[in-house]
């Protein structure tokens, strides 16, 4: 009965703490008493949680306050330089790596070619030798490092930090949570790219505040990360998200798959290339033909925006058709999930305007409710180390979301 209750209340006090910790987090430099009306605690709690996040690094005194007459009031600020996380992206072809304080400002970031043939404990290997390298740089401050988190690309149990299945390095079953932390004896979290990517832009790219927003990556496959309520979703094993392979169109051409007409077969950079070389082999003339030297195995997403930009009819062609197949695609996933915002990563967020315009108008064609075709759509701001830093997020996000409480890995 007593640990009961003394749990009971260690928990109010967790959840209360991060309540706490997120509102600063979020309005900063903020009073005292302005935290106490926004997150309706009362003043004393306020005061007893806010001493222990001073004494604790996490938070600091600032004396910048606006006051009408009187004495200024002590804002708070998160105390950002205090702490640092490392961010890992393992994409299929390179891996990235930053080190950021709390607020996800990059300090340090780096990129590593991935070898094309490797087995489970070369690329743990691989990984250990990357972390080792940023930390390194920061041998005198070492305890200040409280997280690795780590996007990988593919299915990810995060439960177990495992990667499940890796399509591209043909891995399964990497323990990577258990065999980093083993390694550095930090937490370390696991999840796949796209969610990381979708919960480091609600975290450090969204000024206005979308608790429901959907990241789709679209590089040389597509996937989505899903945030509903801040958090990120996972479906029952984890594979929500895998909209690459939403059918499009049933009489379409054949994906990697096995089905038919799959988003990924008409909107990544490879599916473009295919149908521009389609194309010129029909006798359609295009400077991409100049550009290649006639070579068409040259042709890729990349060189098909360039052309597009020097005003090479088919390739903005190509480009509008794969935002009309993008375009539907968020249609269905607006009529399944009526997110606030869809933010567009990935290689596809190069080619801009080209594509953006016919996703928008096609999703203004096609969506049920005048809100729905107001969906906002944005090309993603996070640039290169997006998805990395995104990770970061996945460290920060467990000790200050109010609904993941793990304050007891801190030493607090
Ligand atoms: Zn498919």
């Amino acid at each position: 009965m007593h640990n009961e209750l003394r749990g009971s209340f260690q928990y109010m006090k967790a959840l209360n703490r991060s309540i706490i910790l997120n509102q600063i987090r979020q309005e900063e430099p903020i009073s005292r008493a302005e935290l106490a009306k926004k997150t309706s605690l009362t003043p004393p709690t306020v005061s007893n949680i806010v001493k222990e996040l001073i004494e604790s690094g996490f938070v600091l005194e600032s004396k910048q306050g606006q006051s009408s007459g009187g004495r200024k009031p002590t804002m708070l600020v998160i105390n950002s330089k205090n702490f640092y996380v490392i961010g890992l992206d393992v994409g299929p072809k390179y891996l990235r790596v930053v080190l950021t304080d709390l607020n996800g400002t990059v300090m340090n970031s780096f990129k590593k070619l991935i070898p094309s043939s490797l087995s489970n404990e070369d690329l743990l290997t691989f990984l250990i030798q990357a972390i080792r390298e940023v930390m390194d740089h920061y041998k005198n401050e070492l305890s200040k490092i409280i997280g690795i988190g780590i996007g990988m690309h593919g299915i990810v149990d995060v439960d177990q930090g495992l990667s499940l299945y890796a399509p591209t390095l043909r891995l399964q079953n990497v323990p990577i949570k258990s065999s980093l932390e083993k390694e550095f004896t930090i937490p370390v979290k696991v999840e796949n790219d796209a969610r990381v990517l979708a919960l480091g832009e609600s975290w450090f790219y969204n000024d206005t505040g979308h608790k429901n927003m959907i990241t789709i990556n679209v590089g040389r496959g597509i996937g989505a990360g899903i945030v509903i309520n801040g958090n990120p979703f996972y479906g029952n094993n984890f594979i929500a998200g895998e909209v690459g392979h939403m059918i499009i169109d049933s009489d379409g051409i054949q994906c990697s798959c096995g089905n038919y007409g799959c988003l990924q077969t008409l909107a990544t950079g490879p599916a473009m290339a295919n149908k521009a070389i389609k194309e010129i082999s029909n006798g359609r003339s295009s400077l991409l033909q100049k550009m290649t030297l006639n070579n068409s195995h040259n042709i890729t997403g990349k060189l098909i925006y360039e052309a597009a930009i020097k005003g090479d009819e088919l390739s903005k062609e190509v480009l509008k058709g794969a935002g009309i197949a993008l375009g539907i695609g968020l249609t269905n996933i607006i009529h399944i999930l009526n997110p606030e915002r869809i933010v567009i990563g990935g290689g596809v967020s190069n080619a801009g305007d080209f594509v953006l315009g016919s996703v928008k108008e096609t999703i203004a064609k096609r969506a049920l409710t005048m809100a729905a075709k107001k969906t906002d759509i944005v090309i993603s701001k996070s640039g290169e180390y997006g998805t990395a830093v995104g990770a970061v997020a996945l460290i920060i996000n467990e000790n200050f979301s109010s609904d993941t409480l793990h304050f007891d890995t801190m030493n607090m």
